[in-house]
């Protein structure tokens, strides 16, 4: 969970007395995007306060990507409009927008296949142009992966890696460019239970160290333990944005994607948990959650 929210940082706390509210780190106001006239995303709008973590879940073809893509820059809305730290930047290239502080991991992971994992993230330390020479940008890639878990892997050719050291790198190259905002879309698809406990608790370790961060994930249990807050997408649009617990118990986002197999297991582990906790042992671990499939 976000602490950076629940302590806030002097500046922040002053301008709350002066009664100058903190503009949201970022906001998307109305935003569209239409592909050969098919809207992907529709009238969407929402903000992410500094320090929280957002969760953002919906089934296949939601638009989840799509508005991931809006943020980072990849794509432009047809409508609408994109602020980060009060600044519309809707018009801003992908580089400029790293520049700024926004970093994104890709669904499809695409690292450079003839470069090794070091190399791939030196590029991304370069690329947001922090850093002032490839010494300093390889300094800062050493550092990430050793945080990420992939120092000793750091010689393997992009080509040669698993899915979770694809997406382990995915996550260096985005933290190699010293991100404010992390956007990450699915870094936990194909991971074992073990690595998207270590994936999470990533996360967790990130966004204490001051960093606001967007997760895309299908993984239930992944996405509620870690999100302050969770959005859920439906053909392109927000339904549902709340604390975890009132997502994930709303009729309307049950009934369009968690499904009653979820809803059922939920209502039983919840009941299990409370007649554990009266007699006092320990919850028992439960299976991960799946997506309800076949939905889009
Ligand atoms: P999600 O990430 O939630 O699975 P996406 O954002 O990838 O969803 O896709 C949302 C919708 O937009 C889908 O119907 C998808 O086919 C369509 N779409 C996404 N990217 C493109 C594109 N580059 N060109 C055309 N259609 C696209
Ligand atoms: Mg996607």
């Amino acid at each position: 969970m976000s602490h950076a929210s629940s302590h806030p940082t002097a500046s922040s706390a002053q301008g709350q007395a002066l009664g100058q509210a903190q503009p949201p780190l970022l906001e998307l106001e109305h935003v569209t995007k239409r592909f050969g006239g098919l809207p992907a995303v529709e009238d969407l709008s929402f903000s992410v306060r500094q320090g929280e973590v957002l969760g953002m879940i919906g089934p296949n073809g939601a638009g989840k990507s799509t508005a991931i893509s809006l943020i980072g820059g990849a794509l432009a809305p047809t409508a609408g409009t994109v602020r980060f730290q009060g600044r519309d930047i809707t018009g801003l290239a992908p580089h400029r927008r790293a520049q700024l502080g926004i970093a994104r991991t890709f669904q499809i992971t695409q690292p450079f296949a003839q470069l090794d994992i070091r190399e791939n993230v030196i590029v991304g330390a370069l690329f947001a142009g922090h850093e002032r020479s490839r010494a300093a940008a390889a300094q800062r890639a050493d550092a990430v992966l050793e945080r990420v878990g992939l120092a000793r892997k750091a010689r393997l050719k992009g080509e040669e890696l698993t899915v979770a050291d694809r997406k382990r790198l995915e996550m260096a190259r985005a933290l190699a460019i010293h991100p404010q905002l992390l956007l990450l879309d699915e870094v936990m698809a194909g991971l074992t239970l073990r690595e998207v406990g270590e994936a999470v608790e990533l996360i967790r370790e990130i966004n204490q160290s001051g960093v606001t961060v967007l997760v895309v994930e299908h993984v239930m249990r992944a996405i509620t333990g870690v999100s302050d807050r969770i959005l859920v997408l439906h053909h392109g649009r927000k339904i549902a944005e709340d604390a975890p617990d009132v997502v994930l118990s709303d009729p309307r986002v049950i009934e369009a994607y968690l499904g009653e197999r979820y809803a059922r297991q939920r209502a039983a582990e919840q009941a299990r948990g409370a007649r554990e906790s009266e007699r006092g042992t320990p919850e028992l671990p439960t299976p991960v959650d799946t997506w309800k499939e076949g939905q889009a």
